[in-house]
């Protein structure tokens, strides 16, 4: 059982008739009825030792625990209002709250959203060490709220057969941090290396592109397991395929600077990207263009989506299908 068969067979339940809740489980954000507005709320955990490693500095940190939140709030096109910090923290670290406070309040004050709640507690002694003082692992959740006007609703479920295909940014880095890490990569300049684990440890959500993309995009996600994985979960709930070109998909210039199969695995199924992953209609391309100046993003328009029965295909310089053999993160697979 993988981690979205888990979730769709024990935490997938029908919702009932009559109730606020616009969209439940199964999208970036749900989406809950208020009159005029629909109510965004997403929440992600970040765990020591699945997410980051011990020692990571607390500035990036704080930044990262909202950041991959409101991320979710600009797949969904919601503005952030406020949120809410749980944290589970195995001792009180003055300088460690400051420096987590920093990165937090820093992206919050930015997106004029404001920590409105939450719960603290300290975590317990791990098992079988009552011997050591170990404790953990440091765990920090957030719960993020937006609202956006009722009529821009965007879900994962709106994207039809002819509709482009589009990503912000640049993807792959941050996977490509991991691989410097673990040793994958080692001819690598200092720089490269910096500008890679800035990608991991500073994510920047796209808030504004995806504000600025109501009305236009169809069907939106941001990509955090890797581009293929999240683009798949596009295609089932909206029930079409989609064709991506290798060739188009953006790569930074130290990205490229990489072996090319790393490149291709690292872009298509990277993870940690937090781009947005967007489709729109072909008369929309102006309008896209609009919103990725009005917001300072760049996109890139990397494939189309067509019917279910052709399934998603990655296609190279010259249209001939390419392999693509990896997996997107999961947090159950084998
Ligand atoms: P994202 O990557 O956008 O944060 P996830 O892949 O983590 O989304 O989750 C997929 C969907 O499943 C989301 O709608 C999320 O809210 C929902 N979900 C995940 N875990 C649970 C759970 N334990 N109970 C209810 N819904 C859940
Ligand atoms: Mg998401």
């Amino acid at each position: 059982m993988n981690e979205f068969e888990l979730i769709d067979r024990f935490f997938t339940r029908a919702v009932p008739a009559g109730s606020s809740v616009h969209q439940g489980v199964g999208d970036d954000c749900a989406l809950l009825d208020c009159g005029e507005r629909l109510l965004a709320v997403t929440t992600d955990l970040l765990l020591e030792g699945r997410h980051f490693p011990p020692g990571v500095d607390p500035l990036s940190l704080g930044h990262k625990a909202l950041a991959v939140n409101l991320s979710d709030l600009a797949a969904a096109g919601a503005t952030p209002r406020a949120f809410q910090l749980a944290l589970a923290l195995p001792r009180a670290d003055e300088s460690w709250l400051q420096a987590f406070c920093g990165g937090l309040f820093a992206l919050a004050d930015e997106h004029g959203c404001v920590l409105a709640g939450g719960d603290t507690t300290r975590t317990p002694r791990l098992a079988g060490e009552e011997a050591s003082s170990a404790e953990g692992p440091l765990t920090i959740c957030v719960t993020a709220l937006g609202d956006l006007p009722r009529q821009a609703a965007r879900t994962r479920a709106g994207a039809r057969a002819g509709d482009d295909l589009w990503v912000s940014g640049a993807l792959g880095e941050a996977r490509a941090a991991l691989a410097c890490r673990s040793g994958e990569v080692r001819s690598l300049s200092a720089e490269d290396a910096a500008a890679f684990q800035r990608r991991m440890d500073w994510p920047q959500p796209r808030v504004a592109l995806g504000v600025a993309l109501r009305g236009v995009a169809t069907a939106a996600i941001d990509v955090s397991d890797g581009l293929l994985g999240d683009l798949g979960h596009i295609l089932k709930r909206s029930r079409v395929g989609a064709v991506v070109e290798w060739e188009r998909l953006p790569r930074s210039e130290a990205l490229r600077r990489l072996p090319l199969d790393m490149q291709r695995r690292f872009s298509l199924a990277g993870g940690d990207d937090y781009e947005l992953l967007f489709t729109a209609a072909p008369a929309q391309r102006v309008a896209v263009e609009a919103a990725s100046a009005a917001s300072v993003v760049p996109v890139s328009r990397i494939g189309r989506v067509v019917a279910a029965g052709e399934g998603l295909r990655v296609i190279d310089a010259d249209g001939a299908p390419m392999a693509t053999p990896w997996r997107s993160f999961d947090h159950f697979a084998a």
